[in-house]
């Protein structure tokens, strides 16, 4: 049993809230705030909250705040990846005891979006942590691959002087006092722009901790707002036209440093899986949030805003089959959206009364 934890700050990544409880009892290895925290030996990743189950069992009398789900809500960066997995794939994260589990939130692939090697800070928000709490701590949101600013300063974030790879055979760490510095990096006004807005369309995902959402769900909304852009069809052309709305969107500098960048020519690009249903759901969280600002705006905007593709504008239509009872009167209110198999074309098929069917009654919507 032990006698003390301490209360997480808001968006403290898990890692940062054991690094304070051994700083703040000064244990002097890290093996010793394993074995009071976890009962036994962990290995610490810093994605997933390992030895969770454990910890809460241990805790939980400090708070009833304290259960798994409350840390993986609002202290990891679970949250940021879940509405991309499959249902299956949070069962197991919720269910889990982060023991011995081997699961990577974000794909080691060379081709994804590289994950950081350093943990970042904001020197800003460090300095205003020392001065308000007497000490530092690691913001959950920074450590994303693909962040590189802070929302709050509009400031470029610090790498940490140690990798996390020697971080796993330390002793736990903070950033303290000694780490306020200037930032190495400096970005030019435009990518800083696209860095925010990145940063925030992240938050907002954070925030909302939405569940597991469909591959269809992603790939029906991305072609109904490609639809409204005037091109979705033909289908055979998406591809292309996705990759030169990106490339002709976002500066190359921004996409190289989200290791996103393509030639338009290249076939074998990350952007024909944003609309592929077998890819979908390998594909980094950071490439979706990239569509959806194109098209939406805002990640904020995909998700809360009705975006159905609407070929043919607002209902009900004029009926313009001479042998249906409602011949020119404005009494269709449904249209069928498909596309046609000679030309291509994008074609709205509506069904007329049955008392005057035919065959031929499918007919198209002016
Ligand atoms: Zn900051």
């Amino acid at each position: 049993m032990i006698g003390y934890f301490p209360t997480p700050y808001e968006d403290e990544l898990y890692y940062s809230i054991i690094a304070r409880y051994h700083i703040h009892v000064g244990n002097l290895s890290r093996k010793h705030t394993n074995k009071e925290l976890f009962g036994k030996k962990v290995n610490i990743n810093l994605e997933l909250p390992m030895g969770l189950a454990h910890l809460v069992s241990q805790i939980n009398i400090f708070s009833k705040e304290f259960t798994k789900e409350y840390f993986i809500n609002q202290h990891t960066v679970i949250p940021f990846v879940k509405p991309f997995k499959s249902e299956e794939w949070n069962e197991k994260i919720y269910k889990s005891d982060f023991k011995n589990l081997y699961i990577f939130l974000f794909s080691y692939s060379k081709y994804n979006v590289k994950n950081k090697k350093y943990f970042y800070y904001c020197a800003e928000c460090l300095k205003e942590q020392l001065k308000s709490n007497g000490e530092g701590f690691w913001n959950r949101i920074h450590q994303i691959p693909g962040i590189f600013v802070c929302t709050r300063h509009k400031t470029p974030l610090l790498e940490y002087s140690l990798k996390i790879s020697e971080m796993g055979f330390i002793n736990y760490l903070i950033p303290t006092i000694e780490d306020i510095r200037e930032p190495l990096r400096s970005y030019s006004e435009e990518l800083m722009k696209y860095l925010i807005d990145l940063a925030e369309d992240v938050e907002y995902i954070i925030r909302m901790n939405y569940k597991s959402f469909s591959e269809e769900y992603y790939i029906s909304k991305y072609v109904d707002l490609l639809g409204k852009k005037g091109f979705a069809y033909p289908i055979k052309k998406r591809r292309e036209y996705l990759q030169k709305l990106i490339i002709e969107y976002y500066p190359t500098d921004f996409l190289e440093l989200l290791d996103s960048f393509f030639k338009i020519s290249d076939k074998f690009s990350w952007v024909p899986s944003l609309i592929n249903i077998e890819e979908n759901r390998s594909l980094h969280p950071i490439r979706h949030l990239l569509l959806m600002r194109l098209l939406s705006g805002s990640a904020k905007n995909y998700f809360e805003k009705e975006n159905s593709f609407k070929p043919f504008g607002e209902g009900p239509w004029v009926c313009m089959n001479p042998f249906c009872k409602n011949y020119l009167k404005e009494n269709i209110k449904n249209v069928n959206v498909r596309v046609n198999n000679s030309d291509r074309k994008i074609q709205g098929i509506i069904k007329v009364s049955a008392k005057y069917y035919t065959p031929s009654n499918n007919c198209r919507v002016l």
